[in-house]
């Protein structure tokens, strides 16, 4: 429980600003029927534990007058109506059914949506809307001109939309990092393992980690027999007293009646077994068999040659013909299928508790949301789709939430722990063990200084 809530002037404007909304506020409730924007169930990402506000203003590709006010004058500006007049500023919570179109339409402001959008291309946060979620809009004195738009993902993470000029909006991710607290879950089974898991308190995306984890070793439906029993170490993130839906699979066991199989979390991002032989196959550096030429680097800082506003690239785009076959890097679980107006037809998929790729543009989708993919397996053709200059695939690598270069990331290819790290992995695995032999009452709080 090291980790405090460390609050910066942003933060405490933002708290502000929700006092004032909370006395003064009343939620406006739209109820939206027909769009795209269609509102998907939990979809769980590894967040990272440090304290971090991340600035990244984006725009799009086309000309805009340099001389406007910047994100940060305007967010004073907004700070300031919010303590005085409160009507520019709307709360809509997300219920069933709502989608972002909807709600820009209840608001008169449709076509600010997509310069919205346009913000979110390398984030890709507004995909995911749940019921429950908040937006916040901020308007001028008028009320007709958005100024910015706040989406309150879970108490661990929001993500504020800033104009910074007249067609553009930038994002500012503001991560709390909390507190990771251990837990165990020890059951029997009976019945499928699925539906025990499901019991015991493990979410679907969990249960499949779990199942596509041992998917080489253990077949769950032939193999698992009525009174087999599972443990698993699972962490989640607390933000004062709010759970963020954020969990971590830590260490599991399973113990069939003749044969006990492991899997353990390693500070690379894999999961070993008890003697350190990786479960999952290595990763694979590229999603496509070929070589293609590299159209666009990964360039998290990448500045606008107009603006000189940083626009992120978030990804590395080969440049290849539609219809190319794209595989998966890696073992894993699709958590998105979705179709994006700027990032075009895109998969992701969850690999592991750490690890998560996307794959954007792409002209056919083969795989549905919920599946689990094998490294190597084809996943979709190739395409052209979304704002595009070309046939190319942009494709990213996440680890613990955040972006990397998937060109020169260290990703896991070693078949099994490395020497020189036995001695941290044989402790991790005591430890672990130790929670899981000393029961459910035995909550340890997780050493974050492994993040
Ligand atoms: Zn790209």
């Amino acid at each position: 429980m090291n980790a405090k809530w460390i609050l910066s002037s942003q933060e405490r404007k933002k708290l502000r600003r929700k006092r004032v909304l909370r006395t003064g506020l009343t939620v406006v409730a739209l109820i939206g029927l027909l769009s795209y924007f269609i509102t998907t169930p939990a979809q769980r990402k590894p967040v990272p534990t440090e304290t971090d506000i991340v600035s990244v203003p984006t725009l799009m590709s086309q000309p805009v007058q340099v001389d406007t006010l910047s994100a940060k004058e305007i967010l004073v500006g907004a700070d300031g109506l919010a303590e005085e007049a409160v009507d520019h500023i709307i709360v809509h919570r997300i219920s069933n059914g709502d989608t972002l179109s909807t709600i820009f339409d209840q608001l008169g402001v449709h076509s600010v949506m997509y310069q919205v959008l346009a913000a979110d291309e390398s984030l890709l946060a507004l995909d995911v809307l749940r019921p429950g979620q908040k937006l916040t809009f901020t308007f001028d004195d008028d009320k007709k001109r958005l100024l910015s738009m706040e989406l309150f993902i879970h108490p661990g993470k929001q993500v504020l939309y800033s104009r910074f000029d007249d067609n553009n909006f930038g994002y500012e991710e503001i991560i709390h990092p909390g507190v990771w607290e251990q837990q165990l879950i020890d059951a029997e089974i009976s019945g499928s393992f699925y539906l025990s898991a499901k019991r015991a308190g493990l979410s679907d995306l969990e249960t499949a980690i779990i199942t596509n984890l041992f998917r080489d070793h253990l077949n769950f439906s032939r193999d698992i027999r009525a009174g087999d029993r599972f443990q698993v170490v699972r962490s989640q993130q607390f933000v004062g007293d709010e759970f963020t839906g954020q969990s971590r699979i830590e260490g599991v066991r399973i113990l069939r009646r003749n044969r006990e199989h492991t899997a353990f979390l390693f500070e690379d991002g894999s999961y070993y077994d008890a003697k350190g032989e990786s479960l999952a196959r290595a990763f694979r550096r590229y999603p496509m068999s070929g070589q293609y030429r590299i159209s666009s680097h990964f360039s998290p800082s990448r500045r606008h040659p107009v603006t000189g506003q940083v626009r992120p690239h978030n990804g590395v785009d080969f440049a290849m013909p539609t219809g190319t076959p794209i595989v998966s890097t890696g073992d894993g679980v699709v958590t998105r299928v979705m179709n994006h107006p700027y990032a075009g037809k895109y998969v992701e998929i969850q690999h592991g508790s750490q690890y998560l790729t996307r794959y954007l543009h792409l002209h056919r989708i083969l795989v549905k949301r919920g599946q689990t993919v094998k490294r190597g397996e084809r996943i979709a053709l190739s395409g052209n789709t979304g704002l595009s200059t070309g046939p190319h695939l942009h494709f990213e690598l996440h680890v613990r939430g955040r972006p990397v270069n998937p060109i020169t990331a260290n990703i896991p290819m070693a078949a099994s722990v490395p020497k020189d790290k036995r001695s941290d992995f044989n402790h991790l695995v005591e430890q672990l063990v130790a929670v899981m032999e000393n029961g459910s009452h035995k909550i340890a709080a997780l050493d974050t200084s492994r993040q």
